[in-house]
């Protein structure tokens, strides 16, 4: 007995990314990498903006004394600023460094935001279709992930969300620009969602906290805005990180921002950083936090992402595909053209085309396609979609 009981049963369930990685390994070896077509991860093939890789040399060129030491465990007050005056300039309220906590990217964001929120038992909303980590995420914490589907929009289905909120509800995590849709939330929609939140939080007498989860904040399509959370919704905590908007994964650097109209906000900002520090990750990575902090208007190439979408977009609604056209992020999330979006997956491999199926975040019945891949890799996989189309009698 290695592992808890938890641990054991997480990885004997797996997960379906992982699996679908690990059989394009596999297809790889036997019929060479440039025939396959792996659409399974988010993880972006373009490298940073060419100001990111500048500002790298120019620092290892004239270090700074001291920049890798620790700091304080919020992160350095001069980046900390540099988003707080983007974010203010989005909202039109006034954010300072001291509503900013620099993170281990969105995904140790959302860890700092749900380890100082919740007690043993409280819930948080997922709406599904929804990253599947966030369940993991919550189960961390002592919370209980509770799963609200959306509407055949994939919008938030507001009386559904209304009818799940109890007097353990804690929080709500929404993600717009949404992995796996891509669909992004109006202001209508949050200005709803804000009246409907401020409205049970006074019921329930403790506030009910909208967590807005946004790595893709500022991969959108065709003029397309993300509208700023904290304009419509008081109790809200904004996630973020530079892993998609400046292709830096493996780098590790996010930010947790707080409406500055959080009642107490400043106890609330105290709790993250405590959390910061004491589940480990002390501070975000040091170097990254100096790059960042002049690159908060930068990103990469979106215009590329959206020819990838267009490409692909436009010939699966050709070949019959049922898909609603994303405005932003970089996914797409067909209907299964089987009823059992597994089999339809395996079909697929038939082609040696690996794609995700619905059924990993939530919504059986669909598949996911992650389209942050070369362009030429896309192109090549044309051949093998009408292939697979033809094989289902589309
Ligand atoms: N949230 C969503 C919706 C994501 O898609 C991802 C990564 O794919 C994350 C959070 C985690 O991002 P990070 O790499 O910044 O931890």
């Amino acid at each position: 007995m290695l592992l808890s009981d938890k641990v054991a049963s997480c990885l004997g369930s797996g997960s379906y990314i992982r699996k679908m990685f690990e059989e394009g390994d596999r297809l790889a070896r036997i019929h060479g990498a440039d025939k396959i077509f792996d659409f399974t991860i988010g993880n972006p093939s373009v490298d940073p903006p060419e100001k990111f890789r500048e500002a790298l040399k120019q620092l290892a060129i004239n270090p700074i004394p001291g920049m890798h030491r620790y700091m304080s465990n919020a992160g350095y007050p001069e980046t900390r600023t540099a988003v707080a005056e983007v974010l203010s300039e989005q909202s039109g309220l006034s954010l300072t460094a001291d509503h900013v906590v620099m993170t281990v990217g969105a995904g140790g964001g959302l860890n700092v935001v749900l380890k100082a929120i919740l007690n043993p038992g409280d819930e948080v909303i997922a709406l599904s279709p929804y990253f599947v980590e966030y369940g993991f995420y919550v189960d961390n914490h002592g919370g209980v992930l509770k799963v609200v589907p959306t509407d055949e929009q994939f919008l938030p289905d507001l009386p559904a969300i209304e009818a799940a909120i109890n007097p353990k509800t804690r929080a709500i995590i929404i993600n717009s620009p949404n992995n796996p849709t891509g669909v992004i939330y109006s202001e209508d929609i949050l200005t709803k969602l804000g009246q409907l939140l401020e409205k049970k939080s006074r019921e329930l007498g403790r506030p009910i906290f909208v967590l807005s989860d946004e790595p893709y904040a500022k991969i959108v399509y065709d003029g397309a805005e993300v509208p700023s959370v904290f304009k419509f919704i008081t109790n809200a905590l904004m996630v973020t990180s530079h892993s998609k908007d400046l292709a830096l994964p493996g780098e590790r650097i996010g930010y947790i921002a707080v409406n500055p109209r959080i009642a107490g906000v400043e106890t609330l900002v105290n709790g993250l950083i405590f959390c910061n520090r004491t589940l480990g990750f002390v501070n975000a990575p040091a170097l990254m936090q100096r790059l960042v902090a002049g690159l908060q208007q930068e990103t990469v190439n979106i215009a590329e992402y959206q020819e990838k979408r267009d490409v692909l977009y436009n010939h699966l609604t050709s070949l019959g595909f049922e898909l609603i056209k994303p405005a932003g992020a970089f996914y797409l999330f067909p209907k299964s053209p089987l009823p059992d979006d597994l089999e339809f997956i395996q079909r697929a491999l038939k082609y040696n085309i690996l794609l995700v199926p619905g059924g990993g975040f939530g919504a059986p019945g669909y598949f996911r396609i992650a389209y942050c891949i070369d362009l030429a890799i896309i192109q090549r996989s044309l051949p093998a979609w009408t292939a697979l189309a033809q094989d289902l009698g589309m």
